[in-house]
């Protein structure tokens, strides 16, 4: 499954966030190496779309799809020299298929900064800097790989020196890969790389309770990720935590109460959604309501596969109903009625929020 990466310097509330997200018990203390192993959190998918085909269809029950975060341990200054848990974080960092960088907004005399002072903007740097230093080091590796595998002539090879050089100028005027505009082939000659800049990145800035408006550490952070054409999900990790304590009626009041729609941890879990370009599609029986996870441009078949490698093996056709055709005609039957029915081939790339039911070969 694709993960998130949840990375930051330490003490900024990475594992408060993950914490929260999961509901695990996992010791968030005062301390900088606390989450030495990576943590693994499988997370729900908040859809309200579920709920509503849910009250047209009334399942046994429901079943949200999921997104995985991973809770890295801490990085410091000098990670990519080996300092503090630096090889391992960046060997789990390279694992991640998209990042959420965690930054420090929220002031607390009590809670150490590493670097003596709570600024997003250095904290930010701090990891940017490290992260490219260690995409030099493996682009500087493969480079001089290619350019002995070039001599021979090898078109490919000439290729690949060609990009790695871009890449390299680039990473050494502080360029994160994913800012280096790439044709999509030169891009698919570094993926095997797994370069770090290179994921798709977005920012989660802690903010204190209270810290959403007028929060000058907050603004800062957003003018940064503006410009890099990131975004930025501000959130409260000390009240995520607890509200993720209560039961979930409770948690309805208490939000109610501060005039919060739902928890923030919702905008966190489709940020990371959207960073990953993953779709949404439901199967709607009588049994369970489900919601599936695929990459945006996946065809049927590929979807029909994350349900069962068989069911894209043996796929035959997929029975499609757009979401608001189903939900405007109250389920499948009216939708018949009224011609919004679909039979699909192999080649229907699937949109989201289609509701499907795949026929195929056993
Ligand atoms: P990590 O090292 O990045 O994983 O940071 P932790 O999640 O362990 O948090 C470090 C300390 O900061 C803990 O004592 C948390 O309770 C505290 N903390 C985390 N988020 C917040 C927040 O939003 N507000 C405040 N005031 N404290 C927080």
């Amino acid at each position: 499954a694709l993960h998130v990466g949840i990375v930051g310097l330490p003490n900024v509330g990475k594992s408060t966030l993950f914490n929260a997200l999961t509901k695990a018990a996992i010791a968030a203390e005062n301390y900088p190496f606390c989450t030495i192993d990576p943590n693994v959190g499988v997370v729900p998918v908040p859809d309200p779309r579920l709920e509503v085909l849910a009250g047209i269809v009334k399942p046994e029950r429901v079943v949200p799809t999921a997104i995985e975060f991973v809770d890295i341990a801490g990085l410091v200054a000098g990670a990519s020299k080996g300092e503090g848990l630096g090889n391992q974080f960046l060997a789990h960092i390279r694992e991640t298929d998209a990042i959420a960088h965690v930054v420090r907004c929220f002031e607390n005399d009590d809670i150490v900064h590493v670097a003596g002072k709570v600024d997003p903007l250095s904290d930010i740097e701090v990891i940017g800097v490290e992260l490219i230093l260690a995409d030099m080091a493996t682009v500087e590796k493969a480079l001089q790989r290619a350019q002995k595998a070039a001599k021979s002539g090898n078109k490919e090879e000439i290729e690949r020196v060609r990009v790695l050089e871009l890449v390299s100028k680039g990473l050494n005027s502080g360029t994160p890969v994913r800012a280096i505009p790439l044709p999509p082939e030169d891009a698919a000659l570094l993926r095997e790389l797994h370069l770090l800049t290179a994921k798709p990145t977005m920012y989660i800035a802690n903010v204190q309770e209270g810290g959403f408006d007028n929060n000058p550490l907050l603004e800062q952070v957003e003018a940064f990720a503006r410009n890099e054409g990131a975004v930025v999900v501000p959130v409260c990790a000390a009240f995520e935590a607890e509200l993720s304590q209560l039961e979930d009626e409770d948690k309805a009041d208490f939000l109610a109460e501060i005039g919060f729609e739902e928890p923030g941890l919702n905008r966190v879990v489709r940020a990371a959604y959207r960073l990953l370009n993953l779709f949404t599609y439901f199967t709607a029986g009588v049994k369970e309501v489900r919601a599936w996870t695929i990459p945006a441009g996946a065809t049927a078949p590929q979807a029909a596969g994350v349900i069962h490698s068989d069911f894209e093996k043996g796929f035959i056709r997929a029975e499609v109903i757009a979401y608001e055709d189903f939900v405007a005609c109250q389920g499948e039957q009216g939708a018949k009625d009224a011609g919004k029915w679909r039979l699909e081939g192999k080649d229907y790339v699937m949109r989201d929020g289609d509701i499907v039911h795949f026929r195929f070969n056993v």
